[in-house]
């Protein structure tokens, strides 16, 4: 039990990579809090955790709003005493080409995926150098931290700068104990993926199973897809790791589709 005793809390678990790494932490020991948008699907995720052993609690979180971030960190200490790791996750995709590209929803992707990042740590950094304790910040970056894809202006501008404000905080909490990396998964093939498919065949002419084939999964070594699993056990392994030793970095869980 790796994690015992830890509080961790997982932005965007009510589904897919998210739920999956609340689900691992819990099984590793650990008081996760499920903090998503949908309340009632998170309260489902925290319900079935309990249910099986663990230790949940599910709290409503819209992490473009500082309000919102504030109150639901203030509630995860004062309901679990503390919180020793972040998983800065929630994230969307929209995809289209620049010029097509509404301002709004450029907007939307970098709010969801870079002020809730920001958000999140600063409120969680906070109460981590508070304890004495440091901490473990682990943000949800892609290959498309990396790589460029077409269609994905916004979101590939946003993965790529979760490295700067991992780095940064790596700097800056180093000597109080917070570690920062950045996770960097290919396709896994959850809901935000599962929309994309139709999307991606329309917008690029071909067919739902040449987007799979040829544009997702093309430069794999295998052709798979990775898994939920795959990229919760390293965000534990993360979540777990004690030193400095690895901090500011960023780990690419992805079948080989990039190696850095
Ligand atoms: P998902 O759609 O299954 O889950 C995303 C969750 O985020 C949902 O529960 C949703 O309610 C929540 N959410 C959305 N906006 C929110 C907001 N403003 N505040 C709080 N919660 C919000 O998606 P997923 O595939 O599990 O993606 C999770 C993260 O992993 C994202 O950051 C995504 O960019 C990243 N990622 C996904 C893949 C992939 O192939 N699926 C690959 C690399 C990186």
């Amino acid at each position: 039990m790796s994690l015992k005793d830890k509080v961790a809390l997982v932005t965007g678990s009510a589904s897919g990579i998210g739920e999956q790494c609340a689900r691992k932490m819990a099984a590793e020991g650990a008081a996760v809090v499920i903090a998503d948008l949908n309340l009632a699907n998170a309260q489902k995720v925290a319900d079935d955790i309990e249910r099986n052993g663990g230790k949940a609690i599910a709290v409503a979180m819209d992490v473009t709003s500082e309000e919102a971030v504030e109150a639901g960190i203030a509630e995860t200490v004062s309901r679990l005493g503390g919180i020793d790791v972040l998983v800065s996750n929630a994230g969307i995709q929209i995809v289209n080409r620049i010029e097509d590209y509404a301002f709004s929803d450029w907007k939307k992707m970098l709010a969801i995926h870079l002020d809730g990042a920001f958000l999140t740590t600063k409120a969680a950094i906070k109460h981590m150098y508070a304890s004495g304790k440091g901490g473990s910040v682990i943000y949800m970056g892609s290959v498309h931290s990396h790589e460029a894809s077409q269609l994905k202006s916004a979101y590939v501008t946003a993965k790529h700068g979760l490295l700067g404000l991992a780095r940064v905080l790596a700097k800056e909490g180093g000597p109080r104990g917070v570690r920062a990396n950045v996770v960097c998964p290919g396709f896994v093939r959850t809901p935000l993926v599962e929309k994309q498919i139709p999307e991606q065949a329309k917008e690029l002419g071909i067919t739902e199973e040449q987007v799979v084939r040829n544009v997702m999964l093309k430069e794999t070594v295998d052709g798979e897809f990775t898994t939920v699993a795959d990229v919760a056990d390293t965000v534990a392994f993360l979540a777990g790791f004690e030193s400095n030793a690895l901090t500011g970095q960023s780990i690419v869980v992805s079948h080989g589709w990039f190696m850095q």
